[in-house]
């Protein structure tokens, strides 16, 4: 169609070199074991059920300007103002404003490598630059190399802790270090750290230059309700809700998001299984001859066994009905990344590797 043409050819197309990006493959049917996007499978407690419920009681009102109720709700359960916060339709929606708010055309960014790929194209949309900063073998952070190598005039630098898709975590001094030491915005991305033994919430008060990210969508199992929060500064997080859009949460996300950050004891059992699970599939993959980083997530990277190559895994395992993640624009060729899930869909994904194991014998 030669119109058509002519109007795609007269719109902007900043990111004409990126390629339309899944955040992984859906699940053809209900019988898939789905471990590729690290969802966590368990219900959600009754009581934030309920919310939820009576949420849809509001659905004719636009939903609460500026999030107030719910980053109220996110600054009494972190300790903070309620200025400190700010609410996101999942932490992604907040990624893309720090970049938007912060980064212009031709400015960089320096992240720790391998990270979360979502950020690559969130560089490419602002035309800048995306400087990736390798993990040292013993994966504590490079702080020389972030704050005198080439990235040291990145706008700001961002690291996932723990990391994904790795699974490794870097103790919170070495952040603090990181963010003492820097003069710029240091955005800590949380996701998993209810996993993990330690977090970052008390350097938000010491340090201007931190911005934290946390997420429901992992730890209280609510990443289809898309619920995320950033803490900082006042005058950082001011100049993110600045360029939000007006309503950008639904009233069920706010109902849900108050209820369940009003109830995070309930789900001691969910974290304390997940990390059993974790330790016990791990040790099963050892069996079968995988090397498997010490995880502080609900995933699991392994390198499959004799050098062969992790998207030969997925697709076998893929057969089998188990979906799984692979990277390979990062050095990860030979990995799989498996999400831990229910008892029973972990036996699934260790009786589909022991059968494929078995037939490569
Ligand atoms: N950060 C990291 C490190 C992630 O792995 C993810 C999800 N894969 C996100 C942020 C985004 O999560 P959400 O938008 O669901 O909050």
């Amino acid at each position: 169609d030669v119109k058509l043409q002519a109007v795609l050819s007269s719109l902007a197309q900043p990111a004409k070199d990126l390629e339309a990006q899944s955040p992984g493959q859906r699940a053809p049917d209900a019988r898939y074991v789905k471990l590729n996007t690290n969802e966590n499978p368990f219900p959600l407690p009754t009581m934030v059920w309920r919310s939820a419920i009576s949420a849809l009681e509001r659905q004719y009102l636009y939903p609460e300007d500026d999030n107030i109720g719910l980053r109220e709700a996110a600054a009494d359960a972190y300790g903070l103002s309620k200025d400190h916060v700010i609410a996101g339709n999942g932490s992604s929606e907040l990624l893309g404003l720090i970049y938007r708010a912060f980064l212009g055309p031709g400015d960089s960014v320096a992240m720790m490598s391998p990270g979360f790929s979502f950020n690559r194209k969130l560089a490419v949309l602002q035309s800048a630059k995306f400087l990736e900063v390798s993990w040292s073998d013993s994966h504590s952070i490079p702080i020389d190399q972030l704050l005198f190598g080439p990235a040291k005039d990145a706008k700001f630098i961002l690291l996932a802790n723990p990391n994904n898709p790795t699974g490794t975590f870097a103790p919170i001094a070495d952040i603090e270090r990181l963010v003492a030491q820097s003069e710029r915005l240091v955005v800590l991305d949380e996701a998993y750290v209810d996993f993990a033994p330690d977090n970052g919430l008390r350097l938000v008060r010491r340090h201007p230059n931190l911005l934290l990210l946390r997420t429901l969508s992992k730890s209280y199992a609510a990443a289809g309700i898309r619920v995320g929060f950033g803490l900082g500064h006042p005058e950082v997080i001011g100049r993110l809700r600045n360029i939000q859009n007006v309503f950008n949460m639904n009233v069920i996300a706010h109902a849900v998001g108050v209820s369940i950050l009003a109830h995070r004891a309930a789900y001691e059992d969910n974290h304390r299984h997940i990390k059993h699970e974790r330790e016990r599939v791990t040790a099963a993959l050892h069996q079968f001859g995988f090397c498997v980083a010490p995880s502080h997530t609900n995933f699991l990277l392994a390198r499959v066994p004799n050098g062969q190559d992790g998207r030969w895994w997925q697709a076998a395992l893929e057969r089998d009905g188990i979906l799984v993640a692979v990277f390979t624009d990062d050095g990860l060729d030979h990995c799989i990344r498996i999400s831990i899930g229910t008892t029973a869909q972990m036996d699934s994904f260790l009786a589909a590797v022991a059968a494929i194991s078995e037939r490569l014998k």
